[in-house]
Parts: C-alpha cells; structure tokens; sequence
C-alpha cells in the first residue's frame, strides 16, 4: 500500500457547500477539493488557480458578510458600531477588486500570495470588468444590506446579550478586516501567522464544517444567525438546512439543550426581516444520515480514482447546464456549453479595472 495512503487523497468532509456543490455538479465538487489528484499538470495548474474564485453572484453577499462581522466584532471589542458602516463596506468590495488584481498578477509573475480575508472575484480574473450599471446595483444592494442591518430588531436583540457570549468566527476574531484596512485603522496591526481553524466538529470520524456567520451561545441557550443577502422565497428552504448544520455544532461542542437552540435567517435585502427556524431533530436525525451516506460515497470515489479510476468518468459533468453559467472553472469541458465566453480564462490581459 503507498505510504501516503490513507492521508492521500485528503480525506474528504461534509460540509453545506460541498454537499450543495456536489449535487448540483460533481465535476466542480472534484474540482474545488481534489483537483490535487487531477494527473494532467497543466489542467491541475489552471484548476487549482481557478478553485480559488469567488464566482460573481457571491460577491455582494460576501461584502455584507465581512462588514457585519466587522461592525459587530468593534460593537464587542469597543462598546460601539463603527461609523458609516456603508463607507466601510465600499472599501472593502473595492479590496476585493484590488486583490484580484494583485492576485492575478503575482500568478503571471509566478508567485502566490494570500490574504485569509479575501478572495479573487472570477469576472475580475477573467477579464470581464464590471460595466458601471452593474457596479451601481452591486453597491446598491450593499448600501441597502447595510442600512436594513443596522435599523434591524436583530441588533438590538444581539445587544441585549452580554459581549462575553458572542461567538463570532474565531479566523475572524483573529482578523476581521482586509491586511489594507486592518492597517488603516491601526498602522501598527501585525497579520497573524496563524489563524484558527474554520468550527467544525466530528460526527463519529466524519469532520463537518460549520462555517456559521454570528452567534449567541452561553451554556443554557443559543442564537445562531445566518446573514442573508438573497430573495427570501428562493432561499428559505437552504436556509433550513444550513442552520442545522450549525445547530450541530452548538449541539456537539456547547451542550447546548436542542430546544433552547434558536435559528434566524435575517434577510437582509427585505427590511432585515428575521425568520425564526425551530430546530427540528428529526430533520437533523435525517440530515445526519444522509452525511454518513455521503461521506462513505465520497470515500469510495476518491479510493477508486486513488487506485486507477477515470477522474472523466467518475466526476461527470453536470446535466444541468444553468449551474455553468456561474461556476469559476472555465478550464470545464462541461464550460464550453456556454459558447459566447472566453474559454481559455487567458492571463494575458490583466487590466485596471476594479470595484472602486
Ligand atoms: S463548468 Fe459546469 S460542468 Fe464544469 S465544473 Fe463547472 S458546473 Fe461543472
């Protein structure tokens, strides 16, 4: 048996996005976590680079992610919101257009560089700048997040607990801000060398991710929040299921009793309005289930292209065409579906355009 066996290929995890990504596409899942194991070189290289992009539609969401994070982790740490809350969230989406192209540039010159908060936006890499309509509804939508978050019920309701009981992402802790702003607002600030794992916890030997937004936990009760950029009645159901992942992992690593554990999805696009989820444990009982079953699956995959399988044939393309229109890996075959695009994702031109 080789050596690297059983370290190699990675073990797999179960997490919402992968699970979500595998169902819709597992060619992109195969992609975006084990495109170690691609034997082409060449196809490897360009895979791996495109596994890091953040596709498009991601973008506001992640922007309003990052500066809720930041006014709340100020809130904790300063006993106020930071002022002007939408001047924030602006430099930071400008922070990722400035990181995409830093990113993209240090590929051409051969280098990798990393930024814990950041992520190259696809378009940005691809060429593809922003037309000034499209950034007017990206900024938009952002402001209006933005405005709705502070206004909201559920900042009150956060304030109303004791800081000690706030439980924000602990790589956040660490860092909430883009090294650029971070700096900005204390020139002296130091990048950790290290960062805290993303929360997981393991379900028998299985590891689940639990990437959760905010939270309020002390021994006897939980408030696990989700942010929610998106249209409420096309998200809701996800929303059900990504809460429960996070419930499990109050459940695993608090104690928390299930029927004190409360779950809000705050749709911020909608007037911040809050939906409040209970948990259900025979949906968790059922979720769990379907976790093993899936962790055995992506086992088996991965042990049978570990000894000889046809990565083509084992991570098929998707059926569903639709689902290519916003995936980053433009070196897919299964890409080429969507026939006016630029195929070949060419470093060639990296121009100046950004989100300012
Ligand atoms: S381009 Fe389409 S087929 Fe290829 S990985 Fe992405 S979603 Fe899957």
């Amino acid at each position: 048996m080789d050596k690297r066996w059983p370290d190699w290929p990675p073990k797999p995890n179960i997490s919402y996005t992968g699970r979500k990504k595998f169902s819709e596409c597992m060619r992109s899942w195969f992609f975006q976590y084990y495109n170690s194991m691609i034997p082409d070189e060449d196809l490897k290289a360009r895979i791996f680079q495109q596994s890091k992009l953040m596709p498009t539609e991601a973008l506001a969401g992640k922007v309003v992610d990052d500066t809720i994070t930041f006014a709340l982790f100020h809130l904790k740490h300063k006993g106020m919101l930071p002022e002007r809350l939408d001047e924030i969230a602006m430099k930071i989406l400008t922070e990722y257009g400035k990181f995409t192209l830093r990113w993209k540039r240090a590929i051409m010159d051969g280098r990798r560089i990393y930024d814990n908060n950041l992520q190259p936006v696809d378009r940005l890499f691809f060429d593809e700048p922003y037309t000034p309509e499209e950034k007017s509804v990206l900024k938009d939508k952002i402001r209006l997040c933005m405005a709705n978050f502070v206004n909201s019920d559920v900042l009150e309701e956060i304030r109303s607990y004791p800081v000690e009981s706030w439980k924000i992402p602990p790589q956040k802790e660490c860092k909430p801000l883009p090294d650029a702003l971070m700096r900005e607002i204390d020139p002296l600030f130091e990048t950790p060398s290290d960062f805290p794992a993303i929360p997981w916890f393991q379900m028998q030997d299985i590891p689940i991710y639990a990437s959760y937004d905010f939270m309020v936990v002390n021994p006897d009760f939980a408030m696990i929040i989700d942010w929610k950029t998106g249209d409420k009645n096309r998200g809701w159901t996800f929303a059900v299921e990504q809460l429960h992942y996070y419930a499990a992992y109050v459940l695993e690593e608090y104690h928390v009793p299930p029927e004190n554990i409360s779950l809000q999805a705050v749709w911020l696009s909608q007037n911040a309005e809050k939906q409040i989820i209970f948990l259900n444990s025979d949906q968790l009982s059922q979720m769990k289930l379907r976790w093993e079953q899936d962790y055995k699956r992506f086992m088996q995959l991965l042990s049978d292209l570990r000894y000889g399988g046809d990565w083509r044939k084992q991570f098929p393309i998707t059926e569903t065409p639709y689902v290519c229109m916003r995936c980053p890996f433009r070196a897919c075959e299964g890409y080429g579906r969507k026939s006016d695009v630029n195929l070949d994702g060419s470093l060639s031109n990296a121009n100046e355009e950004s989100l300012e």
